[in-house]
């Protein structure tokens, strides 16, 4: 579903991603681990070319993205992301929210859009606040309704970045039951997490990046239980 080689980015002078090579397998959660300015998010940008990369190749969902005849934005039809921060629209209600790129970008029916969305917050446990407003839901709930409003699209590949970090630690437990559930439901995923039990438990590959390469990989046991490299066991150490 995605494979990187030789991936570099920089930033001017700053040189942060530093030779990535990552391969994601149809059906696979990857869980990107690091330290703060690893470069997590900014390779996580680069898979749908939300940065550009500076050099290498990345493929995906069989289109060279990194060639410049790509029509980035077809692909990226494809690929679902939650970020931090939830960006629901805020003088929408849920429906909407989770409507408006179904009929915009894939030109759905109403009926059609609706249908799907109200099929995806029911799987998020949101289908009774359809008609709410963002800000009269919890941080936890609005998470949710930005998951199903990317699940709404239909995507064969979901990106996360950090989607919990912001949220009250009571909440974080159903976002994270969500996305369990959608891993075993056989989605492709990368999740850039802090929540290491969560990497344990639902990731099929971990990967330790720090400054800009990736240190280790492998599955969550090797590289969360059994970590060879000394900086996996450090940051390891500070984060458990
Ligand atoms: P965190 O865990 O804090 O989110 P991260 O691993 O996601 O960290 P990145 O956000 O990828 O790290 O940042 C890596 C480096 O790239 C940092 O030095 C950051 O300042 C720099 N950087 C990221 N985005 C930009 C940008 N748009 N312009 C300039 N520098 C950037
Ligand atoms: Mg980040």
């Amino acid at each position: 579903v995605v494979s990187i080689t030789g991936l570099h980015k920089s930033f001017g002078d700053n040189h942060v991603l530093r030779g990535i090579d990552l391969e994601v397998a149809q059906g696979d959660v990857v869980c990107l681990i690091g330290p703060s300015g690893s470069g997590k998010s900014t390779l996580l940008r680069c898979v749908n070319l939300l940065e550009q990369p500076s050099a290498g190749t990345i493929r995906l969902l069989g289109a060279e993205v990194t060639d410049p005849d790509v029509d980035i934005d077809r692909v990226r039809t494809h690929v679902g992301m939650v970020f931090q921060q939830f960006n629901l629209f805020s003088h929408r209600n849920v429906l909407d929210n989770c409507t408006m790129a179904q009929r915009s970008v894939l030109r759905r029916s109403r009926k059609d859009a609706e249908a799907t969305a109200m099929e995806m917050l029911e799987r998020v446990g949101l289908a009774h606040r359809a008609q709410a407003r963002p800000h009269e839901l919890s941080g936890g709930q609005q998470q949710r309704v930005a998951i199903a409003r990317a699940l709404s699209m239909n995507p064969a590949l979901m990106l996360f970045d950090e989607p919990t970090s912001a949220l009250d630690p009571e909440l974080v437990g159903d976002v994270l039951a969500v996305m369990r559930d959608l891993a075993e439901g056989g989605m492709t995923m990368i999740v850039v997490t802090h929540e290491m039990t969560f990497a344990r438990e639902v990731g099929d590959h971990v990967v330790f990046m720090d400054g800009g390469v990736i240190v280790e990989q492998g599955d969550p046991h090797q590289v969360i239980t059994n970590p060879a490299e000394e900086r996996t066991q450090s940051f390891l150490s500070r984060v458990l």
